[in-house]
């Protein structure tokens, strides 16, 4: 399995903001390379299947509701350690504990709307990088 990409969401509250190419801006001067890059919007049942791992949690209705508000933007970065670094650079899950210089400390709003999502495993990274693209798409 790689280990040398992760994947990542803006979320909606950040896209809403105009703040994509800032957080653009931060990944890559973080050192990573965009290998993958759509916004689209996500259905409820979309979102929902992205967060399944969730569903018992008290948040989950509300997570999906929110993700599903507006429009992310899906990417594929490329980085060593990329998983491990990633999650370094975004920060703490709850803004008000995220760590300055990150990417939730900036835009992160609340512990829901938190700006970004990045994936806590290699084998999650792969898993959430199929769900957005897939090899075989043509423009
Ligand atoms: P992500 O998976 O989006 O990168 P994370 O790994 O830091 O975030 P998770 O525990 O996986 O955090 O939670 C997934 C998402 O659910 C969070 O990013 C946040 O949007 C939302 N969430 C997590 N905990 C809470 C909470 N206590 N209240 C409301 N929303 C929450
Ligand atoms: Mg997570």
């Amino acid at each position: 399995m790689a280990t040398n990409r992760t994947f990542t969401m803006i979320k909606p509250d950040a896209t809403q903001e105009n703040h994509i190419g800032g957080i653009l801006s931060m990944i890559e001067e973080g050192g990573f390379r965009i290998v993958s890059l759509k916004k689209v919007l996500l259905t409820p049942e979309r979102a929902g299947k992205f967060y399944e791992v969730h569903k018992e949690r008290p948040f989950y209705q509300d997570l999906v509701k929110y993700m599903s508000s507006g429009p992310i933007v899906a990417a594929i970065l490329e980085k060593d350690n990329a998983v491990a670094d990633f999650r370094t650079l975004i920060g703490a899950t709850n803004p008000a504990q995220a760590a300055e210089g990150t990417i939730r400390k900036k835009y992160a709003k609340s512990i829901e709307a938190n700006a970004v999502h990045g994936s806590d495993s290699d084998e999650n990274a792969q898993i959430e990088g199929d769900f957005f693209f897939s090899a075989d798409e043509k423009f």
